[in-house]
């Protein structure tokens, strides 16, 4: 048995954290994009802002004839004051042939040549130029902007900002957050579910006629249960009524016999019909019981056998009643192997054959035949088939269909005579329903009948 609650919490956590993790790693790249074009714009605008500063107090300077050609030297001063007011950024002057003039976060005597940096060579080309370098190892990436100045030196702003995975990294710790606080949310949600759930089920199951039902999900499944308990409730009705009639006829019988009617050479006559009644009672009940066992038990053991060695026991277990019917029973076997329930295949046949005795005529003949034929569905394949064949009274076609219904019969009288339950060959169709087999039935009125078993 599994629970159903917890059935139900394990899905509901698994789309919960799918979920969230899912909408958070989407969240973020969408806010990731936003950021890293509001950063880029920003650091392009400080940069263009600078340069022109720069360019501003360079073109004074030149005005002041004091200008140092190529130097700079004046706008460094200008440049710390620019820097102090912010550390986020990273402020660098490149002088024209790649040496770091300035640089607001290192001492530029250490820094070795920026002439093969990319935006250096861009905006030494172009007059601007960008790009962005990561550090796998910090989780971040860093955003460079660089200006061509007028004087032929790059000025160059970069700002440092966390990698999409560096900031999804900083968020797991809400988001397993999240993830808790939504899987004790659910884990109530999936307690008052199977309770609202199985309400209506259990309503369902209360009521025979069904009316409680809740979901039209279930109606297929109860009206499934109600034909099984309306042909139940009608095989228990069957049976006792079926058990009546000789038992009648019996008690009728053994009361004349007590009270002394019955003329002394009658009696034989009257023990010999109480027997016989005696008899179908026994029948009826093994066939009752049969059936009862195999609605609750329907375990198999395969095994792999010939079928002539099956279809010769169940001959062997005729053999009495052949004889007195004067029917023979023909073994056309071709050697065939299957693989099934063996006792199963023995009952099944015994029923078949038994009816192509009852059901004969006077020298009539019942054969089984084996053979294999090709497999409608599985093409390569073959499928063993067996086939009941007698010479007998055969069924209207109207009645084919229905005589594998318990306690259908064709002619009531003639089969009380030989002795029949009509449960026979419902037993048939219940163990060819269990060994996987299916069972057609071809009879002409008056020339015979043949059933035809089809393993798959
Ligand atoms: P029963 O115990 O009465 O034989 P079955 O379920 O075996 O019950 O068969 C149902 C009815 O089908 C029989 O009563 C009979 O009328 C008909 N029937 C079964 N087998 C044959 C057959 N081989 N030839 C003609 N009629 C048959």
């Amino acid at each position: 048995m599994i629970s159903m609650r917890r059935t139900i919490y394990r899905r509901i956590a698994v789309i919960v954290v799918a979920s969230v993790v899912c909408a958070s790693a989407l969240f973020t790249a969408l806010l990731y994009r936003e950021i890293v074009n509001q950063v880029h714009d920003d650091v392009d605008s400080r940069s263009l802002l600078i340069a022109k500063t720069l360019d501003q107090i360079d073109a004074n300077q030149a005005q002041q004839a004091q200008a140092q050609a190529g130097g700079n030297r004046d706008v460094l001063p200008t440049l710390t004051r620019l820097s102090a007011t912010s550390a986020t950024y990273r402020i660098t002057l490149i002088a024209a042939d790649g040496t770091p003039l300035f640089d607001s976060q290192a001492t530029v005597a250490t820094m070795e040549n920026h002439a093969n940096r990319p935006e250096f060579i861009a905006a030494r080309a172009t007059g601007a130029g960008q790009a962005t370098r990561f550090s796998a190892t910090v989780g971040t990436e860093t955003y460079y902007s660089a200006k061509l100045l007028s004087n032929g030196n790059v000025l160059r702003v970069a700002q440092t900002t966390r990698t999409i995975y560096g900031v999804w990294l900083r968020q797991l710790p809400w988001v397993g957050g999240v993830i808790i606080v939504v899987l004790l949310a659910s884990l109530a949600v999936s307690r008052r579910l199977t309770r609202s759930l199985v309400r209506p089920i259990a309503a369902g199951a209360g009521s025979a006629k069904g009316e409680a039902i809740v979901y039209e999900e279930l109606a297929p499944y109860l009206a499934q249960r109600e034909a099984a308990d309306k042909i139940r409730r009608q095989f228990s009705a069957n049976v006792s009524h079926e058990l009546k009639t000789p038992l009648t006829s019996i008690v009728g019988r053994a009361e004349l016999l007590e009270n002394g009617l019955v003329k002394p050479a009658d009696v034989a006559g009257f023990g010999a019909s109480i027997r016989t009644e005696g008899q179908r009672l026994l029948e009826l009940i093994e066939d009752v019981m049969r059936i009862s066992q195999l609605d609750e038990d329907s375990s198999l053991r395969m095994q792999t056998f010939q079928m002539s060695g099956v279809i010769a026991e169940v001959f062997e277990s005729l053999a009495d009643k052949a004889r007195r019917a004067q029917v023979r029973l023909i073994n056309g076997d071709d050697e065939l192997e299957v693989t099934t329930d063996r006792n199963m295949m023995f009952e099944l046949l015994y029923n078949l054959v038994d009816n192509a005795i009852k059901y004969n005529r006077t020298d009539g003949t019942g054969t089984v035949t084996v053979r294999t034929e090709q497999n409608m569905t599985e093409a390569g394949l073959t499928s063993p088939v067996i086939e009941v064949i007698d010479t007998g009274i055969g069924i209207p076609e109207e009645d084919q269909q229905r005589v594998f219904e318990r306690f259908y019969r064709v002619d009531r009288s003639r089969s009380k005579e030989t002795g029949g339950t009509g449960l026979g060959l419902s037993i048939v169709k219940h163990l060819a329903g269990q060994i996987g087999a299916e069972v057609e039935l071809q009879s002409t009125l008056g020339q015979g009948a043949t059933f035809r078993l089809r393993l798959t």
